[in-house]
C-alpha cells in the first residue's frame, strides 16, 4: 500500500534519522508528535492488522518492545514506559497498520487511564457476579 504513512517510513529519506531500529519484519520509529520524550511507535513493517500478524512478526514486534522498554528504562528511570494500542479500532489514526505506542510515563497505568474516565474518582472492587456476568458475554 502506497498512501499509508507507516508504510512508507522504513523507505522515506526525511525520516531515517528519528528511525530507531528496522528489522525485516518490524521497526521502531520516534514519534513525530510525542506526548512525552521518548515516545516511540513499534510498528510491523508489513501493511497489517492485529489479527492479521504472522507469529513471526508478532515475535519481532514483541523483541522490539521488550528491548525499547529496556532502553527506554535506562534513559527515563523515573519514567518505566507504558505500551499501548488502539489499532484495529476508530480510535486509531491508521487504523489498517497496527502499531504500539511506547510512551515513558511518570505515573502508574491505572493513574493514567484514569484520567480518560472522569466519573472514576477511586478504586472500586467491582462485586464478583457483576464481573462473571460481563466474561460471559466476551466468551
Ligand atoms: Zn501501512
Amino acid at each position: 500500500m502506497t498512501d499509508c504513512a507507516l508504510c512508507e517510513i522504513p523507505s522515506r529519506e526525511e525520516d531515517q534519522g528519528r528511525i530507531i531500529r528496522v528489522t525485516n519484519l518490524a521497526y521502531s520509529v520516534m514519534n513525530y508528535e510525542p506526548l512525552m520524550e521518548g515516545h516511540a511507535l513499534v510498528i510491523p513493517r508489513r501493511h497489517t492488522r492485529l489479527g492479521d500478524l504472522t507469529l513471526k512478526e508478532a515475535c519481532a514486534i514483541n523483541e522490539e518492545l521488550v528491548s525499547l522498554t529496556d532502553r527506554l528504562l535506562a534513559l527515563y528511570p523515573h519514567a518505566p514506559p507504558i505500551i499501548w494500542t488502539v489499532s484495529d479500532t476508530p480510535h486509531a489514526s491508521i487504523p489498517s497498520h497496527f502499531h504500539y505506542h511506547i510512551i515513558p510515563s511518570e505515573v502508574g497505568v491505572r493513574n493514567l487511564m484514569a484520567n480518560f474516565y472522569p466519573h472514576i474518582s477511586s478504586r472500586k472492587r467491582a462485586e464478583k457476579e457483576e464481573l462473571e456476568q460481563i466474561a460471559s458475554k466476551l466468551r
